[in-house]
């Protein structure tokens, strides 16, 4: 999909502030600094657009963006940031939870995972929840210009195996910084839509 529109709806955190519009909702959901940030900018083709409250401490919100008056984006607060405290943690999940399992528009979500490394348990336990919800997940395995092209396979199969990944869930090879993999990841989006 070529992005021309881009609209930031609204920070929400209860069901009551959702957008009404009915449009088909991905998240993107990954631990903090995984370059969840970039991704979305790059498959909105902005430099900038995704940094409302993703800094850490900050308040959590689900961010809705509104593209092409087609789909919505979803930014969900980052993972497995050490400093959070316990009750900042409590309502992270609950938010979440609230939005992940009653949440109608929502197609997918968009679980980034970074390439170069094992993924964190924090990283499994999001993809066993969404498992066990059925909620179908896309992977994104992205800064993969930070390893040569010929290790993608094998830290590709190590993300499967660790993750314990669903055969059928689409593991796509991603780079913010040199757009590898933008085709295919709007393709597995708008295969959803
Ligand atoms: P977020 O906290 O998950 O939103 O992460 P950001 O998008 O802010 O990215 C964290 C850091 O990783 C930043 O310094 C980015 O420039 C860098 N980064 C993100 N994606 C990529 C990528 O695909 N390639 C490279 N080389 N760096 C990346």
């Amino acid at each position: 999909m070529k992005v021309h529109n881009v609209e930031m709806v609204i920070s929400a955190v209860r069901p009551d502030q959702y957008p009404e519009d009915g449009y088909p909702e991905f998240a993107l959901a990954g631990r903090s600094n995984v370059g969840k940030s970039s991704f979305i900018n790059r498959m909105i083709g902005r430099k900038a657009l995704a940094r409302i409250s993703s800094k850490p401490g900050k308040t959590q919100t689900l961010n809705f963006y509104k593209i092409e008056e087609q789909l919505f984006f979803v930014d969900v607060p980052g993972y497995g940031y050490a400093k959070v405290s316990k009750r900042e943690r409590e309502a992270w999940g609950k938010m979440i939870e609230r939005y992940f399992t009653g949440r109608e528009p929502l197609k997918a979500v968009v679980q980034i995972i970074d390439i170069r490394h094992e993924p964190s348990n924090d990283d499994c336990m999001m993809y066993d929840f969404l498992k066990h919800y059925n909620i179908p997940v896309i992977i994104i395995a992205t800064k993969a210009d930070k390893i040569p092209k010929g290790k993608w396979d094998k830290h590709k199969s190590i993300i499967k195996k660790v993750l314990e990944m669903d055969a059928n869930d689409p593991i796509i090879v991603f780079s913010s910084e040199k757009g590898l993999g933008y085709d295919e990841a709007w393709a597995e989006i708008e295969k959803r839509m």
